[in-house]
């Protein structure tokens, strides 16, 4: 079954949409946090950020430097969240790459960071090994 995604990218409902190349399109969000929230996404479908080559990533990262520039420019926005939710244990709903950008303001008052947590004794040092690449 095609992702909601690829019936966008394919005409078949509509969407507002920002930007397109070969390999990336924008749209606005249908559900925004906060007004002009974006999706920065790949036409090809890769569930997750790690099944996309690299060309892809780098071109979507690309676009969404456009889409945090043009959010300061047009919306008078003073920053951004870039956000990409992986799997579904992440929050992610449409498994199909796409890039999160929500324009934020000062004093907006929203909140997407998790509460601080902290590691037992040497846990740290389990996760540095672990993780290193
Ligand atoms: P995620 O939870 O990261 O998979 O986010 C999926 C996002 O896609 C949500 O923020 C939805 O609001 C958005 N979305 C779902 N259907 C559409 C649609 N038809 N047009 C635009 N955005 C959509």
């Amino acid at each position: 079954m095609p992702t909601v995604f690829e019936l966008i990218r394919d005409g078949q409902i509509p969407s507002r949409k920002i930007y397109e190349d070969e390999k990336v399109f924008a749209i606005l969000d249908v559900n925004p946090r906060a007004k002009g929230h974006t999706l920065v996404i790949s036409k090809e479908v890769y569930p997750t950020v790690s099944d996309a080559p690299n060309d892809v990533l780098a071109r979507m990262m690309e676009v969404v430097a456009k889409v945090d520039k043009k959010m300061r420019e047009s919306l008078k926005a003073d920053g951004t969240n870039v956000i990409i939710n992986n799997s579904p244990a992440s929050g992610q709903e449409v498994p199909h790459l796409h890039i999160h950008v929500i324009p934020r303001f000062e004093g907006d008052g929203i909140s997407f960071f998790p509460p601080v947590t902290e590691y037992k004794e040497n846990e740290a040092d389990e996760y540095l090994e672990k993780l290193k690449i």
